[in-house]
């Protein structure tokens, strides 16, 4: 694996992009940050704000609608439209499977930050087979709630007419994984993000046993055609504002009632604790990524940090070292009830995802290539 000369960014995430100095899409991203004018993105935010209260005006309807899931970036951006762009918000909750009692309380506590929220709950046996089928075809636990997560803002802006969708972070910034996706500010095409990779919900699980096409309405993004249609944008907040930052978003959150984990970092897998919040099954995801590519989210935490000159990368690879690929039993064990398997058979079916950048020594351990 070949690593960002200035994080800890492997070569080995999905669509990554590095210059030829070596220096990944998201730290180049961070340089050109310091060369935006970022008042005159502000002011441009805020033309798209007041366009959107006057369609909302007319139509009889919100100004906006933000997909939620009551985390640390939701919250800030939620509170950030209402408050500084002045926008009547409507909040949409797709539940994740596992909701931990965290999550809940987080979305109530959004809640009574004075928002309306539509929570959006899908039959629960229809995604448990799913999650299996993507399990064992797809070595992957999310894939699923990403679909609901990602497309229900926009189905529940369709209905109701709302003009106007604001998403929080662009992944083609802050990852720098930007290949055959766009690092600006519109956000219409999110169905095109890493995970869902433009595949849509009826394609992909065409062919899992016990689900139809009626049973996946929920999971579908809708035509992007159709939003045009009917008079909808979408815009990612993080290309309008200099202060995004997932620990500023976080401290900002936690002073506005977000409640954090309180594992230990070992058990999440992660450098802070507010990772995943709303969902256990995400952490386990997080172990399975690592077979695959030999990384997992304390990289992407350490990144941040690295990039917000918090730690040095000397630190940020020390976190790496200890952090990735761990996951605590009790959520490995939950998983696997879950999906009505036993641990065993877990620990079998994903060492079949192993990826290429790993190499067995002569002990049998696994280790990196590390260039
Ligand atoms: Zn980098």
């Amino acid at each position: 694996m070949k690593y960002c000369k200035k994080c800890v960014q492997p070569d080995t995430r999905p669509r990554i992009y590095f210059n030829e100095d070596g220096v990944c899409g998201a730290c180049l991203w961070k340089e050109e940050k310091k060369t935006i004018d970022w008042e005159a993105r502000r002011q441009e935010l805020q033309g798209i704000a007041d366009w959107a209260k006057k369609e909302a005006k007319k139509r009889g309807t919100y100004d906006c609608v933000l997909g939620v899931s009551g985390g640390k970036d939701t919250t800030f951006t939620s509170l950030y439209a209402r408050d500084r762009l002045g926008l009547n918000c409507l909040l949409v909750n797709a539940w994740p499977e596992q909701m931990t009692e965290i999550g809940r309380y987080n979305i109530e506590n959004l809640c009574k930050l004075g928002f309306d929220i539509i929570n959006i709950k899908t039959n629960p046996r229809v995604m448990r087979k799913i999650i299996r089928d993507d399990f064992f075809k797809r070595g992957n636990l999310n894939i699923s709630t990403e679909y609901t997560i990602w497309s229900s803002a926009y189905r529940v802006a369709m209905e109701h007419k709302v003009p106007l969708i604001i998403q929080g972070e662009n992944e083609a910034l802050t990852l720098g994984a930007s290949e055959g996706q766009t690092r600006d500010g519109e956000a219409t095409q999110v169905y095109k993000n890493n995970t869902l990779s433009g595949v849509n919900a009826f394609q992909r699980y065409a062919d899992c046993e016990g689900v139809s096409r009626k049973d996946l309405f929920l999971y579908n993004f809708p035509d992007p055609g159709l939003l045009d249609r009917i008079g909808i944008r979408a815009y990612y907040l993080e290309f309008y504002i200099n202060e995004w930052d997932q620990v500023g978003n976080a401290e900002f959150s936690i002073k506005h009632g977000l409640k954090i984990r309180e594992d230990d970092l070992s058990e999440l897998g992660s450098v802070q604790k507010f990772c995943a919040l709303d969902s256990d099954l995400w952490l386990v995801n997080q172990l399975i990524k690592y077979y695959k590519l030999g990384f997992g989210y304390a990289t992407d935490e350490a990144c941040y940090e690295i990039r917000e000159g918090r730690i040095t990368r000397e630190e940020g690879f020390e976190l790496v070292r200890k952090y990735d690929g761990k996951c605590g039993e009790k959520y490995i064990k939950k998983a696997c009830d879950y999906i009505g398997i036993t641990t065993d058979i877990f620990w079998r079916e994903i060492e079949k995802w192993r990826g290429p950048m790993w190499r067995r020594d002569s002990g049998g351990s696994w280790t990196l290539k590390n260039d």
